[in-house]
């Protein structure tokens, strides 16, 4: 049968806890999860390529009209203001912070398009039978670059930035900024019925050779098909970390390549503890410039006002927006110094061995990960404010040496939990199941 031949194909080797399995026949729009850990491993989208495709075409023309239409803009004193995303990190740069108005601009602008433009490129190129090796480079891109996208953190600080603008000033909604909600819903669709394995299957492999589906057929006894010599259901296989394929390694030190993409094949990150340790600690110590040095300095009639990250908090919760004061005071201080100590407890708990509370401890390692990034929010406040408040002499705002601070904290919180490899919380599990690796 069919279904036999590809049932080594449709093993795969969960990327958070490593526990190797085969994907039972999944219904349209079904999808299923790891028997150990739950996080989904597959999905069995109902229409792979054509309803990406729409919606990225569509996520496509909702980022140029974000871009090139005022977000928003403002008007005291018979003066007026305006700003487009672009505009945020221009101001940024021009008052002197130009390492945070490059990772602005990068955020709000370069990886979101960049995502998209990949996307497109990808769905477009998987029409074709077989899909052409640069499908999977792009597609490995694409996925490099999804993190850095952070269209809705920059819609939540575009908010915030209205409101604490609001009391000095009458603050104009543009249709930019219509268009940023509208591309932050498309955008979270498109991910959510996306399934990089459906694009996989249809990528032509490193060494040229088609993908198996669309192999022809060597009918062996009981009209069964031989294995790939790649593939097949037996321990020591390895597990690509870009494409999902399982596939034997070429030797017990050096793994070689994965045959299907071409990516470097490892066993675990390469030095994940000591490159995750270095980020935490490097993030930690600077944690405190970032919060002891103003983020914003703002000038109303001559007289200068820096402020910190929590006395912003403290003049949003004065002002009466007790919610969003908690939401910065979360995305600001909670979430990095939650993603430090969680870090270094996961480290500590994977160095010394641990075995116990395995589930608890991926799930901490999947927050961290995802909740991460909302950290930026407060650089796109300042951001924003900057962009829109600049009426000299009346009044202007300029952002703080701390804001550079903080941006790194969180750039490199983001990479530390990239870093970190949750596959390591599973190593004496691992160890003890398959001795022989
Ligand atoms: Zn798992
Ligand atoms: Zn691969």
């Amino acid at each position: 049968m069919n279904a036999m031949r590809h049932r080594a194909l449709d093993t795969v080797a969960c990327p958070d806890c490593e526990l190797q399995q085969s994907i039972p026949p999944l219904v349209p729009g079904g999808s299923a999860r790891c028997a150990r850990c739950r996080v989904t491993i597959a999905r069995n989208p109902v229409d792979p390529i054509g309803r990406p495709l729409a919606l990225s075409v569509a996520a496509a023309v909702v980022f140029l009209i974000a871009n090139t239409t005022p977000l928003m803009g403002l008007s005291a004193a018979g003066r007026e203001a305006s700003t487009t995303i672009l505009g945020g990190a221009q101001e940024m740069w021009t008052q002197g912070s130009e390492i945070t108005a490059v990772m602005v601009a990068f955020c709000a602008v370069i990886a979101p398009g960049a995502f998209i433009a990949f996307m497109l490129a990808v769905l477009l190129g998987a029409t074709r039978t077989p899909a052409p090796r640069w499908v999977g480079r792009l597609l490995r891109m694409a996925t490099l670059v999804q993190p850095w996208s952070m269209s809705e953190v920059m819609l939540l600080g575009i908010l915030v930035a209205l409101i604490k603008i609001a009391h000095l000033a009458t603050v104009i909604p543009g249709i930019g900024l219509f268009a940023v909600g509208l591309l932050v819903v498309l955008l979270a669709v498109t991910s959510s019925i996306f399934e990089p394995r459906a694009i996989w299957s249809r990528v032509v492999w490193a060494d040229g050779t088609l993908p198996p589906d669309l192999r022809p057929r060597r009918a062996g006894p009981g009209g069964r098909a031989p294995d790939s010599p790649w593939v097949s259901a037996h321990p020591g296989l390895a597990s690509c970390t870009t494409c999902g394929l399982l596939s034997r390694p070429a030797g017990p030190d050096q793994l070689g390549h994965c045959p299907r993409c071409g990516a470097t094949l490892a066993t675990r990150h390469h030095f994940s503890i000591q490159t995750t340790w270095a980020l935490v600690i490097a993030a930690a110590i600077l944690f405190v410039p970032a919060n002891a040095f103003p983020v914003l300095v703002s000038t109303t009639l001559g007289s200068t006002e820096p402020s910190t990250i929590l006395q912003g908090v403290v003049f949003l919760y004065q002002d009466g927006s007790w919610v969003l004061a908690l939401i910065v005071l979360v995305a600001s201080v909670v979430v990095p110094l939650g993603k430090l100590v969680a870090l270094g407890y996961l480290m500590v708990t994977v160095q010394r061995g641990s075995i116990t509370s395995n589930h608890d401890r991926t799930r901490l390692y999947r927050l961290v990960e995802l909740v991460g990034r909302w950290s930026m929010l407060d650089v796109f406040v300042v951001a924003f404010i900057t962009a829109l408040v600049q009426l000299d002499p009346l009044m202007s705002v300029a952002p703080g040496i701390g804001v550079m601070y903080f941006m790194a904290v969180v750039v490199l919180t983001m990479i530390a939990a990239h870093t970190f490899d949750p596959r390591l919380i599973w190593n004496p599990v691992v160890t003890q199941r398959s001795p022989r690796g």
